[in-house]
């Protein structure tokens, strides 16, 4: 995947110190291990960034001495990096590194009450420890370039895996043996792994949103739900089928398909810039309503994807957000009948200037 473009890392620390006088903070300590990662390109499993007004310092454990230092070299982040074996030998780092600053940002969603006791007590006793929201993931709603060709090549890995994965559906697998299969084919292609634990649900399990691939075997005629994604230099794919082996047993599964697939081609039609998400939302819901079928809509229409699979945007009734260039969002509605099946269609977008562009390119056909 060397022919990815770059993703300007450098530019995000610039912005993100822009949002700290709002915030009422002089620095920020970055607790957030994928917030660490869209700053400087570390991805290993324990570091603590904090970002002052002039310098960067990454702080991590000796297992990650030379990987930090090349992923910051690799993203041309200019940052110390500092190394500790041991928790108090972090926090005389940090402290000494923080001595200076009055009004020191956490981020309140990724700091236990634990950390919250140990930081005000003894790594920063002298420094008003001030709590904030959302600064880093506000920065990661836009994605730029290199970031949507990452979620772009994962994306296609996804695509690719599917089309010679459902073949096999014809020999009654189980569920788990479609989910091992597709993960494979992705891993083949060059994804770190899959995006989050592939679903795949056939027949009744298929009224689970969130049914994990068991050992259900597929049979001929019920519909199966495949939802999965890879994941590419972190970020992830996310894309939802269904299909059903030969002509789908009842005419409720074939009704199911054909609202769910007119409620999700309303809502791709409906990403674009300007929109909101509540709008998107409302245009998949009313087509599911008045087919009678409002109640078995059990979530939201979408999220944003990006370095994790669910984060900003949401796209519910309920999200404040309204839609720009650079966002990443899915459209995924789907109708849940308990004891009979589901149904759920799944793209991934990216909005443009000018409307929205499909990443996950499948085909829908139902019957396979
Ligand atoms: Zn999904
Ligand atoms: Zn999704």
């Amino acid at each position: 995947m060397a022919d990815l473009p770059r993703m300007d890392v450098t530019a995000r620390t610039p912005r993100l110190r822009e949002r700290f006088q709002r915030a009422g903070c002089e620095a920020l300590l970055v607790t957030g291990l994928v917030n660490v990662r869209y700053l400087t390109g570390f991805s290993g499993s324990a570091g603590l960034l904090l970002v002052l007004p002039d310098e960067l310092v990454l702080v991590t454990d000796g297992r990650y001495r030379d990987q930090a230092a090349e992923q910051l070299a690799d993203a041309r982040v200019e940052g110390r990096v500092e190394v500790s074996p041991t928790a108090a030998g972090q926090r005389d780092l940090l402290s000494a590194a923080a001595a200076s600053v009055n009004r020191l940002g956490l981020e309140a969603a990724w700091v236990t009450w634990a950390q919250q006791r140990s930081f005000a007590a003894e790594w920063f006793p002298d420094a008003e420890l001030v709590p904030t929201e959302g600064l880093v993931e506000d920065l990661r709603r836009t994605k730029d370039e290199g970031e949507v060709a990452r979620v772009a090549a994962a994306a296609h890995m996804a695509d690719e895996a599917l089309a010679k994965v459902l073949p096999m559906l014809a020999g009654r697998p189980t569920e788990a043996d479609v989910a091992l299969a597709l993960e494979v084919e992705m891993r083949r292609q060059g994804a770190s792994g899959p995006s989050f634990d592939t679903i795949v649900a056939a027949g009744p399990n298929g009224a689970k949103p969130h049914h994990r691939a068991g050992l259900r075997r597929i049979g001929p005629g019920e519909p199966v739900v495949i939802d999965f994604g890879a994941r590419v230099d972190g970020y992830c794919s996310d894309m939802t089928r269904t299909v059903c082996v030969g002509e789908p047993a009842d005419d409720v599964a074939r009704r199911m398909r054909e609202v769910v697939a007119e409620s999700q081609q309303a809502g791709v039609d409906a990403v674009r810039p300007g929109a909101t998400a509540s709008a998107v939302d409302g245009t998949c819901r009313a087509v599911i309503a008045a087919a009678g079928w409002g109640d078995a809509f059990v979530h939201g229409t979408g999220h944003g994807v990006g370095l994790q699979i669910h984060e900003e945007p949401r796209v519910s009734s309920t999200s404040a957000a309204t839609l720009t260039p650079g966002d990443v969002v899915t459209v995924e509605p789907g109708v849940y009948l308990p004891g009979h099946g589901g149904v759920r269609i799944e793209d991934t977008l990216v909005v443009t200037a000018d409307g929205a562009r499909r990443l996950t390119n499948a085909p829908k056909d139902f019957q396979i």
